[in-house]
Parts: C-alpha cells; structure tokens; sequence
C-alpha cells in the first residue's frame, strides 16, 4: 500500500521552536554562576568551583574566537535535504583556531587548578597539534577512557568552544529536525541531559541539550531519548538536602532499552544541564547500581576519575 507524505502545516510564529541555537555572549557564563552557585555547600563544592573557572574560561575563549566558517548555503540545504547534522562531530572540518581556544582556557585555569590538573595541564602544554588532534577525536567519538583521559575534558572544552559559536552563528532556524530524535540535529553528538522550562516561550517543553554544541531540541516527555520507548519510562530522585539545593533533578529510566538521561526541571532557578548534571553524580551512582547505563556524556567529566 503506498502512503503519501503528512501535510506539515506552516508553523505560526506563537508555536515554541522545535530547535533553540544557544547564546554565545551568555551560555558559558551564566553556566559558570550556576557551577559557583551549586557549589556552595556542596561536598565537591572545591571540584563544582574548579568547573566554574573551567566554564569561565570558555566564556572568554568563545569572545576571543574569530568568527568561525560555516558550510556554504548549497550544503545547508543538502543537509536538510538528507535530514543531516550540518555541523557533524565526526566529519565537520573544524577550523585549527579551537587549538588557540585550548591553550587560552589552559592559562587562565592554571592557577585555580588542583595540583593534580595543574600537571595534566602542564603535560597538555607539551603536546603537538597532531596529537592533540587525536585526543579531539577521541572526545569527538565519545571514546572517554583510556591512557590520558584525564587531559579529555580540557580539550573537549576547547571543542565546545568552537561547536558553540559555530552553533550560535548559524541559528536554529537553519537545521532540521532528524529522524534519530536523540542525537543532536546541530551536530549529530548525544545530549547531556534534557531540560523542562517553566514558563515563557517555551513552557513546559522538554529540550534535549547537546553535550558538544548546546544546540537544544524538542523531544516529547515521557519518551525515551536513547530507543524512542514510550512505556517502561521512570523517574529517579535522590531525596537529600543538597539534591534540593540543587533544584529538580531526575533520572529518566528506560526498561526497554536499559538505558538513562538525567531531566532537569527549570521551574524556579537559571538551572544550566551541564552543571546540574555534574552537581548530581550520587543520582548517577544509584542509578548505575540500579543497572541502567547513561545513554549520554558529559564531556567535563572524567569517567572513573
Ligand atoms: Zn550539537
Ligand atoms: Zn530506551
């Protein structure tokens, strides 16, 4: 039986965008706050403090980033013709300049960095471009182990710094929505988390944040972001009291696919996915003990480390 394509209606300009490019002049900053704000009181407050300087730093590197190349508008379109990522972790050829945004980053951590990072930091320094250029293809195909892997985050930061402005710059009305709902239609990398805002423009949808770019995307709730499952979805908490200084963090559990992506629920703080994950690891060691396997990274997390 032949069907015919669905009509797609023409979206009113009231309808909430089903892709959000981030700010370039705001993400990393108001995401170093949240990391400062999270961190008090907390009992990794020392490591949450050290992220915020690491966050810091992007913000910085990202304003000194010469505008970056995107693809021509004969490559947009192929992109979305073919429901493609147009700015793709794996294949886009990324621009040497995040090698700049590395070594800015590097410096102005220097001096908040614990003495182990301090020498993770000053054994970076003396790498080549070519091999922190495999290191980048490591972070970029999620291969998060290994011999050095405690030198990942910090290139990866550096990635996110290019991804981002080149996200930002291209907007989220230029990228299509994909038929894998769960990789991210920006730059095809795994979300971090997923986000549900309270109010304004966007209420009470859920977006799946992108762990590379921070390019969000619409994904219905109560779904699955890893296998598409809509039955056997559940909601993991922690009930301490740093967990509620933390806001509404949960885990969204898949018995299809044994798999979980942590939701957090913006309803009252400026909550960030990125700190707010990193702020909750007790929820990922009970969740892990429970026998589900996070089914996205967070890239300024060593794993095991
Ligand atoms: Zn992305
Ligand atoms: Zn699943």
């Amino acid at each position: 039986m032949k069907t015919t394509e669905p009509v797609i209606p023409i979206k009113s300009s009231s309808e909430p965008p089903h892709v959000i490019a981030p700010d370039a002049t705001t993400i990393f900053a108001a995401r170093a706050q949240r990391f400062d704000q999270l961190a008090a009181g907390h009992s990794l407050g020392d490591w949450l403090r050290f992220l915020a300087a690491i966050t810091r730093a992007q913000h910085e590197a990202l304003q000194a980033l010469p505008t970056p190349a995107l693809p021509d508008a004969t490559q947009l379109a192929r992109s979305r013709e073919h429901r493609m990522p147009p700015l793709p972790a794996q294949s886009w050829p990324r621009d040497p300049a995040w090698h700049a945004s590395l070594r800015q980053i590097a410096a102005a951590i220097a001096g908040a960095a614990p003495q182990a990072a301090r020498l993770d930091l000053a054994r970076l320094g003396g790498f080549d471009a070519g091999r922190i250029e495999a290191l980048a293809e490591r972070v970029l195909h999620t291969e998060l182990y290994g011999e050095d892997a405690a030198l990942l985050p910090y290139v990866a930061a550096a990635l996110q710094v290019l991804w981002t402005a080149s996200a930002a710059r291209l907007g989220g009305s230029q990228i299509a929505a994909l038929d894998v709902p769960g990789v991210c239609p920006c730059c095809g990398f795994l979300p971090v988390a997923s986000v549900v805002r309270g109010g304004g423009e966007v209420g009470n949808l859920r977006y799946l944040h992108c762990a590379l770019c921070n390019t969000e995307w619409n994904l219905v709730r109560v779904k699955c972001s890893s296998c598409d499952a809509t039955e056997g979805i559940s909601y993991r908490h922690l009930e301490t009291d740093s967990v509620k200084a933390a806001g509404a963090v949960r885990a969204e559990t898949c018995e299809a696919c044994k798999s979980y992506l942590k939701i957090v629920y913006a309803e009252k703080d400026a909550v960030d996915p990125v700190a707010d994950d990193l702020a909750t690891l007790a929820l990922d060691i009970l969740v892990d003990e429970a026998g589900y396997s996070r089914s996205g990274p967070n890239l300024l997390l060593v794993p095991g480390g």
